[in-house]
C-alpha cells in the first residue's frame, strides 16, 4: 500500500531533532508522496531544502493567515520567486475567523494574491479555513482558479457546502484530529464527501491523535510538548477506512488516484 500524506509541515523545527528517525518511519510505513507546507517567509527556505533532499516531498508556499502579521513589505515578490525556483504548489493560505484578534480584511488581502498566482499558474493550491467558510466560497465563487483544484485541508466546513466547493473543484482531506470524540460532527461530514475528492493528511507535527489512535509518539525533548508523528499516516487510513466502511486497501488506492490527480504533476 502506498500512502499519501496531502498535508503536513515536516520542515518544522519542532520535528528537527528527529527527521532521521522520521523519515526511516515514514519508508517502513510506506508513505510516497507528502505536500509540506510552508506558512511564513521565513520558513519556505526550510521547505526548499528538505525538499532538495527527499524526492517524496512536493514543496508547497504560503503565507498562512495566522502569519499575515509577521510578513515583510515584499513578501509577495519573496513568494512569486520561491514559486519560480522550485516546481511546487501554493499554501498553506487561507481564511481565519476563529483566532482572536485576527483581521479579515487583512488575511483577504493576502489571501486572494496567493490564490490568483496559483490560478494563472494552474498551481494546486491548500486552504486552511476556520470559521469563515461563507466568505470563503464567496472568495472562490469570485476569483480565478487553478484548473487542477484546489485542497481543503481539515475540512471543518458543513455538510451542504461540500457540493459547491466540489463543483469549483475543492479536494477535502481528513486529519487524525477528528477522530478524537468530541469531533463527531465533522465524522459524520466526511461520510459525504464524494469518494474521488477524499484525501488523508497527518498536519504533523500539529493535530494529535487520539493517544488509543496514535501509532507513533513524539515528544519535543526540550518543552515536553506532544507533537504529531508524521508516520501516524496509516493510522489516520486505517481510521477513515472504519469511518466510511470500506477495506483500508480500496481506500488507499482511492486516494492515490486522488492526489496524484490533485498532485500528480509534482
Ligand atoms: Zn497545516
Amino acid at each position: 500500500m502506498r500512502l499519501y500524506d496531502a498535508h503536513n509541515h515536516l520542515h518544522s523545527a519542532e520535528l528537527r531533532f528527529c527527521l532521521p528517525e522520521a523519515f526511516a518511519a515514514l519508508d517502513r510505513e510506506g508513505v510516497a508522496r507528502m505536500v509540506v507546507n510552508g506558512t511564513c517567509e521565513s520558513d519556505w527556505p526550510q521547505v526548499v531544502e528538505l525538499a532538495r533532499k527527499h524526492p517524496q516531498i512536493i514543496p508547497s508556499f504560503g503565507l498562512h493567515p495566522w502569519r499575515v502579521v509577521d510578513r515583510s513589505v515584499d513578501w509577495l515578490e519573496k513568494f512569486e520567486r520561491c514559486l519560480a525556483s522550485v516546481p511546487s504548489a501554493v499554501g498553506e493560505i487561507g481564511l481565519d475567523r476563529w483566532i482572536p484578534g485576527g483581521d479579515p480584511d487583512v488575511q483577504e488581502s493576502v489571501f486572494v494574491p496567493q490564490l490568483r498566482m496559483a490560478a494563472e499558474r494552474d498551481l494546486p493550491v491548500s486552504i486552511h479555513c476556520l470559521k469563515a467558510w461563507g466568505r470563503l466560497l464567496e472568495v472562490l465563487q469570485q476569483n480565478p482558479l487553478p484548473r487542477c483544484g484546489f485542497l481543503l485541508h481539515s475540512y471543518g466546513g458543513s455538510r451542504e457546502m461540500i457540493e459547491p466547493l466540489a463543483r469549483l473543484g475543492a479536494y477535502f482531506s481528513f486529519p487524525g484530529y477528528f477522530a478524537w470524540e468530541r469531533k463527531g460532527r465533522q465524522r459524520e461530514v466526511f461520510r459525504h464527501v464524494p469518494t474521488e475528492r477524499l484525501l488523508i493528511e497527518t498536519d504533523a507535527p500539529d493535530q494529535l491523535l487520539p493517544p488509543e489512535l496514535a501509532e507513533y509518539s513524539l515528544e519535543d525533548p526540550n518543552s515536553g510538548k506532544a507533537l504529531n508523528h508524521p508516520a501516524n499516516l496509516g493510522a489516520v487510513y486505517r481510521f477513515v477506512a472504519r469511518l466510511i466502511e470500506k477495506p483500508v486497501d480500496l481506500l488507499a488506492s482511492q486516494v492515490e488516484q486522488n492526489f496524484n490527480r490533485l498532485f500528480g504533476r509534482f
